[in-house]
């Protein structure tokens, strides 16, 4: 190859790279220059922004009363990426690899691991001066609430995405506090003539009557005494732990109140828990659908009304809004005490949106991001609008109060209402908008108070285990390491309910949790809280 070819070719390949570079940065906005922003902007310009959206959802998301608003307001207009749910995590990663990058990405569905990586790489922005600069809205709240500050910055001390926060609730009193809702039939127990059981003796008397008595009254032994759904969240029977020592949540995780993460499912109490199980599966007291059923299976014996407890978030869900269940109430130890064990679970996700390093107005960029944190505006992203002519509303706007009030959902299913209408995204509702900016939706309101009469009394921690945001070398231990461990604790779970066997293999377990390194597990885990709380 001579001089001349080589520079051709050397050309070629500039002209390539080039090529390539000028198409990423041609699919982010020009630079409009605009300094000291206030909105509405005197010349309308437009931003490009990815999302995803129901199927339910106006394929264009301008068509949403809320961006319309937002539009009108700011003076900026969206122009939208916009793709369903479904594959949305697909086509947002094979653009971002494009280099094809939009000014942001709005409900991005980034995790931890994904937002570190791309800060790292510089695909994402960091956002904390932008945060400090151009976004009141925001910044006070992290002012009035420094924890959740701390909950966003990564190790690195930057901040890459803007967060979705929806608090229901305070401390123990969060609907998050208890996932896993236990329900008992009432009506069967009235039939019977027996009383709620207060511990786990009496509920095996309970169970077993269920079994036997024909408390339906149909002449058939058709009742399922109990039934659930194994390892799987709000359905598991880990209520039912608590009578014995720490109890159980789906994270297997509990902090004592001196600070210490402990695994439930290497304590002794957990080993207990599962004799009594096997006891009662001996005796043909479970479901025997409950090691492998899926939600539909368990939803249609429950519309059937033949369960007498079962598990779930809420049981309008599963046996319907009636009163033939009830909550019921947590179950004593053997000396008389009673514990709750609380459900890691907080309304909290760090990766709602992201700023591309394309984006060249990033002053109206954050201006714009902070208008969705203004607390009016923050509640309609979560549950929709008002004032739709077109279609149902989720609220009435009264402006003299400036509050938004829930409006009477007549037979519609909340969750679609809220996916047509609603952004989603980043937003912050606090417990203190509660009956100031906002009521609160109907659906919540029963479950916080049966959260708060029944179960609070009886929650024993004052902590549970946080959102810790880990650096990406834990994050790459700590899911290598679950792979195997959280496989084998389930699959023992189910085992030793149907065999009997936990005191038996009890260290057997324990030497196999630990070459599956949950000591190492253990210890990101601690490092990670004693972070957090310091
Ligand atoms: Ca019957």
């Amino acid at each position: 190859m001579g001089k001349g070819n080589k520079a051709l070719v050397a050309l070629i390949i500039t002209g390539l790279l080039f090529a390539g570079c000028s198409k990423g940065s041609g699919t982010s906005s020009e630079d409009y220059e605009l300094k000291d922003v206030t909105f509405p902007l005197e010349e309308a310009v437009s931003l490009k922004f990815m999302t995803q959206s129901s199927p339910l959802a106006p394929t264009d998301p301008n068509e949403k009363l809320i961006y319309k608003r937002l539009a009108e307001e700011t003076g900026v207009n969206i122009e939208w990426k916009n793709y369903t749910s479904d594959s949305f995590v697909e086509k947002r990663n094979l653009t971002v690899a494009s280099g094809d990058l939009p000014d942001a990405i709005l409900d991005a569905g980034y995790n931890d691991y994904d937002l570190q990586k791309l800060g790292k790489d510089g695909t994402i922005i960091a956002v904390e001066d932008l945060i400090d600069q151009y976004m009141p809205n925001f910044k006070k709240v992290l002012e009035e609430k420094p924890e959740y500050k701390s909950m966003i910055t990564a190790t690195d001390g930057h901040i890459y995405a803007f967060p979705w926060i929806e608090e229901l609730g305070a401390g123990k009193e969060s609907i998050h506090s208890i996932d896993t809702f236990p329900w008992i039939n009432v009506e069967w127990l009235n039939n019977l003539g027996l009383d709620m059981p207060t511990n786990a003796e009496e509920l095996k008397e309970v169970l077993l009557a269920f079994k036997n008595d024909d408390p339906n009254g149909n002449g058939q032994a058709d009742e399922i005494p109990l039934s659930f759904i194994i390892n799987h969240g709000g359905e598991d029977l880990a209520f039912l732990f608590n009578p014995f020592g720490l109890g159980d949540n789906w994270d297997h995780t509990v902090v004592s109140n001196d600070g210490k993460v402990v695994f439930t499912a290497a304590d002794e109490g957990y080993r207990d828990a599962m004799m009594y199980f096997a006891d009662l599966y001996k005796n043909n007291l479970i479901d025997e659908e409950a090691f492998e059923q899926d939600f539909n299976t368990y939803l249609a014996k429950g519309k059937d009304l033949k369960y007498g407890l079962y598990f779930t978030w809420d049981k309008a869900n599963i046996t319907g809004d009636n009163d033939q269940y009830e909550l019921m109430p947590p179950l004593a130890d053997a000396t008389g005490n009673v514990h709750v064990a609380r459900t890691n679970g907080m309304g909290f996700d760090r990766g709602k949106m992201v700023i591309t390093s394309t984006n060249k107005n990033l002053e109206l960029t954050a201006k714009w991001i902070d208008q969705l944190y203004d607390p009016v505006q923050s509640v309609q992203n979560n549950w929709g609008t008002y004032g739709d002519t077109e279609q149902q509303n989720i609220f009435e706007f009264d402006e003299s109060a400036n509050m938004l009030k829930h409006l009477a959902l007549e037979g519609t299913a909340p969750v679609e209402l809220r996916q047509k209408t609603n952004i989603g995204g980043p937003l912050v509702i606090l417990d203190e908008y509660y009956g100031t900016v906002t009521t609160k939706p109907d659906d919540a309101v029963g479950r916080l108070n049966l959260m708060k009469e029944v179960m609070v009394p009886h929650m024993n921690a004052d902590n549970i285990y946080p959102k810790v945001f880990f650096s990406l070398d834990e994050l790459k231990e700590l899911s290598t390491i679950e792979a195997d461990l959280f496989a084998y604790v389930h699959r023992k779970r189910a085992e030793w309910i149907k065999t009997g066997k936990s005191e038996e293999e009890w260290e057997e377990y324990l030497a196999e949790l630990d070459r599956l390194k949950y000591p190492t597990w253990l210890q990101i885990k601690q490092d990670g809280y004693d972070r957090n709380s310091n």
